[in-house]
């Protein structure tokens, strides 16, 4: 959702290229880049096919609502503003970024204040993203850190 995701050697590479996903080849694996162009008002378009890697994706939120500890209208308000706060993030990042060469999803926001740090020094509109970013960081903490499927559990 936020930074990237590996592709296993079994996925369907073909549906997420024709939605224009970006994909970085490494020496690893192949990874695409968050916001994935498949997700669409909150859903997956691909889900049927979707990769290994977002099938075994349970964080914290998706085990609650599970457990029924929170409806789901609940939890889309939550993921509703993660993803309008990571959209406002990328953008004020893309701006202070203008002109220099694009940093991918899955190198870290962090990396990105820092070097807009360097480049603009402290300004208002830096600091809003850094504000927005460490709500973000937050958020993605609480509700969106992967956790061990008690159904799966040794
Ligand atoms: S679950 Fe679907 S929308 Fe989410 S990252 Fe995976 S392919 Fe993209």
């Amino acid at each position: 959702m936020f930074h990237a995701t590996d592709l296993a050697p079994t996925d369907d590479r073909a549906a997420l290229e024709s939605l224009g996903t970006v994909f970085v080849a490494d020496i690893h694996s192949t990874r695409f880049e968050q916001p994935c162009p498949a997700q669409v008002g909150g859903c997956c378009t691909v889900y049927p096919t979707r990769p290994m890697m977002c099938r075994d994706y349970n964080c914290a939120l998706l085990l609650k609502v599970e457990e029924g500890a929170i409806g789901e209208a609940d939890a889309r308000v939550i993921v509703d503003s993660a993803t309008t706060l990571r959209d406002r993030v990328h953008a004020g990042l893309a701006e202070l970024d203008a002109g220099w060469p694009r940093m991918l999803g899955s190198q870290h926001l962090t990396q990105r204040v820092i070097r807009a740090h360097k480049r603009h020094g402290s300004s208002p509109e830096l600091e809003h993203v850094v504000d927005d970013a460490l709500k973000l960081q937050a958020m993605i903490s609480e509700h969106f850190t992967v956790r061990p499927d008690p159904d799966n559990a040794p």
